[in-house]
């Protein structure tokens, strides 16, 4: 068996992107319309030394109220139950948000090791970038961009180390 990653993160931030990237498909649906990706998706990493599965979620809203979102929320903690790691995606260029903090306190509540992943960092200076999501406390925050293919071979090597 192959260990499994989860993908988790607001919606928007790309995780569909990276999911894309690092799998070489195009089977995570991208969209600028938050919400897209409402199962559970999978695809093999074979990116780096040692192969893993990787698990694109809807967007993990702490603030689902019912229907659709919660059914993705749902999912997405499904998701992070079966994973060995989850790496944990915000947006650089929007900065930290509220909800970012709320996902951080409930990965902390769940107990998984966290890989905090910083995409659309293609403009931006790193330590700026670090700075800021440091305060999640989830250490040190990797910047990456999966649109631009940058930092990809860091994060697989990172994400191996954990494995
Ligand atoms: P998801 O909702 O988290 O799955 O996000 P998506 O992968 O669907 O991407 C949301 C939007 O962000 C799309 O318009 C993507 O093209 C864009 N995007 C994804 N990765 C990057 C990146 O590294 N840099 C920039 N500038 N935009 C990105
Ligand atoms: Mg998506």
């Amino acid at each position: 068996m192959k260990p499994i990653v989860a993908l988790v993160g607001r919606p928007n931030v790309g995780k569909s992107t990276l999911f894309n990237r690092l799998t070489r498909t195009r089977d995570a649906l991208v969209s600028d319309t938050p919400g897209v990706t409402r199962d559970r998706i999978y695809g093999t990493c074979a990116y780096g030394e040692r192969d893993f599965l990787l698990v694109d979620t809807g967007g993990l809203e702490t603030e689902a109220e019912g229907g659709i979102e919660l059914l993705a929320a749902e999912q997405a903690r499904q998701a992070i139950r079966d994973a060995e790691l989850v790496v944990f995606l915000v947006d650089g260029r929007l900065g930290l948000h509220p909800e970012d903090a709320a996902i951080a306190e409930e990965l902390r509540r769940m107990q998984v090791p966290v890989l905090l992943v910083v995409n659309k960092s293609e403009d931006l200076e790193p330590t700026t970038v670090s700075a800021e999501f440091y305060a999640l406390g989830l250490g040190a925050p990797l910047p990456v961009s999966a649109a631009a293919n940058q930092g990809m071979g860091r994060l697989v090597d990172l994400v191996e180390e954990r494995l």
